[in-house]
């Protein structure tokens, strides 16, 4: 599939004023994933997204495709099932986005290896004949090769595994652009201000054009989903009679943090994992995109705030605990970036006479009085299965006429190309861009590098890679760009501000005039700023 241009933003709000069957609130991967799935089957979608797709939690993960290793140990077997089930999918669907990953577990006691051994085996055989490779046991020496950088004192062996990785930020970017292209209106900068309600039913949404000059709109929806992820309460308090109590919450938000360090920490193409850190945690270290991430943490908080900050405990929890398995261990001065994502977990409870099914997954879909329906929790690997789920509560209150499941098995994304061959673990380039890359190569300033990878061929930020993005990834602020198109922001964040101004100019050609180009510049760097300083 080659890159056509998007409809224009101005072609898109125009199309947002009409009516709708459906109405998506949110543009990470739970929202992106229900606009594609409904669209697929034939209704019409209008998806809205406050910020940009992703902004949220969706471009926060540890990047990983995975069945859940831990759901298993607490022996809940159907749910790791369906994950592996959805990995498999996820990486037959988007293979420009998304690759195996081999994991080993460096182990330092005896019993460790044939222990998470034989627990990793039983993954494998629940994955079935979506497997993507087998559980080994390694030697020592085996596993220094394959971790050159492990720390070898009391080194006992290792385990070998299977999952995956993927650009989260991009997979939500390309989810929107796919429903797109299957009819869909999908806009970003877009937030939803208030519900429509009509003799105690929800109707439609309002909205506001952010990007543009603050325009007020409104829009009618047969359904409406409330795909927020931590914010879903804010919305589910928009659904409230005058001077009714406010409703209770049922999101309890957990902070995890990501540290990024250069690749030379982890040198190779395995992850690293140790599944029980000091306080019984587990701990990644992840090559992606030339650099590493070390993570995460899990700390409830209390608010929702949009740009989280990590707390200084977190920090030195993640960096004390890389020391404990890297011979030479990363400081706090080799950090790259550091960036925060919010959990939407559900709290048990707290429905407030909503109709509430907890699915046995770690998400739940509930269906208010009023019809509006919430989905939140959850993970990225299985957003396809939980669209599924949104849909069927949807027809199950006759909100939406019955159309058939399991349309998206086999929907290949937009630019997944026939061949796969990717690497996530390379610095980030053109092959990211699977069988769009020859679309990007025609824009003008392919050429023309403005931070380059040496290390990969046409690997960096081009020119066109920003004309691309402005022209076919609808994006609108250089946070757009260098936060969520390139990844540039969440890998090396100094790096990112001082590409802040060009990136501006390229968009301001792309633009025109309406575009401040300074403001957005100085509103990146501000943000680059926080990313780059560790509390
Ligand atoms: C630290 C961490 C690591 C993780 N790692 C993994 C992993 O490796 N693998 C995995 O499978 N899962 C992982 N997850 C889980 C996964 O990232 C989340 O489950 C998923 O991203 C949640 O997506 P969401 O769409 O529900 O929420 P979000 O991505 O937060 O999307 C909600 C969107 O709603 C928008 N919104 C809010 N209010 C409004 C409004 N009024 N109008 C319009 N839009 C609005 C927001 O701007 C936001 O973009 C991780 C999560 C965290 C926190």
């Amino acid at each position: 599939m080659t890159a056509t241009a998007a409809p224009s933003r101005a072609q898109r709000l125009a199309a947002a004023r009409g009516g709708f069957d459906l109405v998506v609130i949110g543009g990470g991967a739970t929202g992106c994933g229900v606009a594609l799935d409904a669209a697929a089957r034939g209704f019409s979608v209008l998806l809205l997204e406050a910020q940009d797709f992703a902004q949220g939690t969706s471009s926060r993960a540890t990047k990983l495709v995975h069945g859940g290793v831990r759901y298993l140990a607490q022996g809940n077997v159907s749910l790791v099932r369906e994950a592996l089930a959805e990995r498999a999918t996820l990486l037959a669907n988007a293979p420009h986005l998304a690759q195996p990953l081999a994991f080993v577990m460096p182990a330092y006691r005896l019993w460790e290896a044939p222990f998470y051994g034989a627990g990793l085996k039983m993954y494998d055989a629940l994955a079935g004949s979506r497997g993507i490779g087998h559980t080994e046991f390694l030697s020592p020496a085996r596993t220094r090769e394959l971790l050159p950088n492990v720390q070898p004192r009391g080194l006992a062996g290792g385990v070998k595994y299977w999952d995956g990785q993927f650009d989260d930020a991009r997979l939500a970017l390309t989810l929107a652009r796919t429903a797109a292209r299957r009819g869909a209106v999908v806009l970003n900068h877009c937030p939803v201000t208030g519900l429509l309600r009509e003799d105690g039913r929800v109707v439609g949404v309002t909205a506001r054009d952010a990007a543009g000059g603050g325009d007020a709109f409104e829009v009618r929806a047969r359904c409406v989903v409330n795909a927020t992820g931590v914010w879903v309460d804010d919305l589910r308090n928009m659904d409230r009679d005058a001077g009714a109590p406010a409703k209770p919450g049922i999101v309890a938000p957990s902070q995890g943090v990501h540290l990024v360090v250069d690749r030379d920490f982890l040198p190779g193409t395995h992850a690293l994992l140790v599944p029980k850190t000091a306080d019984g945690r587990v701990l990644f270290a992840v090559p992606w995109l030339g650099k590493t991430i070390l993570g995460t943490t899990d700390t409830p908080r209390a608010d929702v705030v949009r740009e989280p900050e990590p707390f200084a405990d977190e920090v030195a929890f993640i960096l004390g605990e890389s020391a404990r398995y890297l011979a030479r261990a990363p400081q706090r001065s080799d950090v790259r970036s550091v960036w925060v994502g919010l959990r939407p977990l559900v709290r048990p409870g707290g429905e407030d006479g909503d109709n509430t099914k907890s699915i046995s997954r770690e998400h739940t879909v509930m269906v208010g009085r009023s019809g509006l329906v919430t989905v939140t929790g959850g993970k990225w690997t299985t957003y396809r299965a939980m669209a599924e789920d949104v849909l069927e509560r949807c027809f199950d209150r006759a909100l939406l006429e019955r159309r058939a499941a399991g349309v998206t098995v086999q929907l290949r994304l937009v630019g997944a190309p026939a061949r796969a061959g990717v690497s996530m673990t390379a610095p980030p380039g053109e092959h990211l861009y699977g069988d769009e890359a020859e679309a990007l190569r025609a824009l003008p300033g392919a050429d023309r590098w403005l931070w380059r990878d040496a290390s990969a061929p046409r690997s960096g930020l081009s020119e066109a890679m920003v004309r691309f993005a402005v022209r076919h990834e609808m994006a609108l602020t250089v946070e757009d760009v260098l936060a969520r198109r390139s990844r540039l922001l969440f890998l090396d964040a100094a790096e990112a501000a001082r590409q802040a101004d060009a990136v501006a100019a390229v968009m301001a050609e792309e633009l025109g005039p309406a575009f401040d180009a300074a403001q957005s510049a100085a509103e990146f760097k501000t943000l680059a700023e926080r990313y780059r300083r560790l509390p």
